[in-house]
């Protein structure tokens, strides 16, 4: 495919600065897509958060206050923006300088973006990093299926079933930096648990389950609700649990390689589950829900154990059978379909549709 350079506008999430790891997976994938692109000759400026830090690539930091994340708040609860919204003034800086750009590309999960979208001179596409979990978004989200096909972009096939309309989205997965992520020979016995310590991520099944297997947890990541894990504190007063922080991506991987298995017990829709594939990138088998993305991604008996949701002495009975799993599969399989090259050709022709089409 012939390829023109073209000049990229990546507008963040607005819940928080980028490094923080308020923004999920949403950090490690704007930071992947875009040393990518800049790779390949694109030009890509990342619009943030003031403070966001984003390796070498350039961020322009925009003051503000933060938006609240869609996943604290109920599904029929009216959008708000606090005064001097971050997430406004971010997009009143695309607004003044979209005459640079070729395309602006959204990853806020929120309601004003999509709202904005026929504002805008200069094409809008939107990347939807959760599944549905808001009615007015939902709207949102379908007026532009409706009035600009082909600009809704998401990771995968269960994430987008949860909303109207499908069809309209552009299933583009996800990917990491295969070279930032090696393999130990030696695992020890423990178990690892990665993500945002909150509610809908269901620590406590890794920990019931972890409990009746009788093996060590390892939990890292970002601790986002502090009461939840308080009430987590008490109710596993015994559990053979170590809480190792919110991690960079070198220690995080030095960790999970060393652990047997990585244990994935969300009770939402998960969209996509970047830390199920840095666990097959290290080797780690993934054992987990059959539900949203890491159904997709894991692949039974090979690669890890898809469990039935919210079962927990299916996957205390599964962590018994990590034996039978194939660690090199893991990583062959995280080659295959989730290298940064795949994911940057999923993304141009993305894009080239969308600038075909406009
Ligand atoms: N993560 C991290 N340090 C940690 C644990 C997790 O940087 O100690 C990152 C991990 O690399 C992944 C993100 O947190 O990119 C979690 O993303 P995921 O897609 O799994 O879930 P989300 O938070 O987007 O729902």
């Amino acid at each position: 495919m012939s390829r023109s350079r073209l000049r990229l506008l990546l507008m963040s999430t607005p819940v928080g600065p980028l490094g923080s790891g308020l923004g999920g997976g949403v950090e490690l994938r704007l930071l992947n897509l875009s040393q990518e692109l800049r790779r390949r000759g694109h030009g890509v400026t990342v619009v943030a958060p003031a403070g966001s830090v984003l390796a070498d690539v350039p961020v322009v930091g925009i003051p503000g206050q933060p938006q609240p994340t869609a996943h604290t708040r109920d599904r029929s609860d009216p959008m708000v923006l606090p005064p001097n919204s971050v997430l406004g003034n971010m997009w009143d800086y695309g607004r003044q300088h979209q005459g640079q750009f070729d395309l602006i590309v959204n990853f806020a999960y929120d309601w004003l973006p999509f709202y904005l979208t026929s504002f805008f001179k200069t094409p809008v596409a939107h990347f939807v990093t959760m599944g549905s979990l808001s009615d007015a978004l939902d709207d949102a989200v379908q007026q532009v299926a409706d009035r600009f096909p082909g600009r809704l972009g998401a990771s995968t096939r269960a994430q987008v079933e949860t909303f109207g309309c499908g069809d309209a989205f552009t299933l583009l997965s996800s990917a990491i930096n295969l070279d930032r992520y090696q393999f130990c020979p030696t695992p020890g016995e423990a178990l690892a648990w990665s993500g945002r310590i909150s509610p809908e991520k269901g620590l406590e099944d890794a920990l019931a389950a972890a409990e009746i297997a009788q093996v060590p947890l390892k939990i890292l990541g970002k601790l986002e609700d502090e009461a939840y894990w308080q009430h987590l504190c008490q109710r596993f007063p015994q559990a053979e649990a170590s809480y190792l922080g919110f991690l960079s991506t070198h220690d995080l991987q030095t960790v999970l390689g060393q652990c047997r298995a990585l244990v994935m017990t969300h009770r939402w829709v998960e969209a996509f589950g970047n830390v199920a594939i840095e666990a097959l990138a290290c080797r780690v088998p993934v054992i987990t829900y059959d539900r949203g993305g890491p159904a997709e991604i894991v692949q039974p008996g090979s690669t890890g154990w898809l469990v039935p949701p919210d079962d927990v002495a299916a996957l205390a009975a599964a962590i018994q059978r990590i034996d039978d799993l194939d660690r090199s599969a893991c990583r062959r399989q995280a080659e295959a379909e989730y290298s940064l090259p795949a994911l940057g050709d999923r993304f141009e022709a993305w894009f080239n549709r969308i600038l075909h089409r406009s």
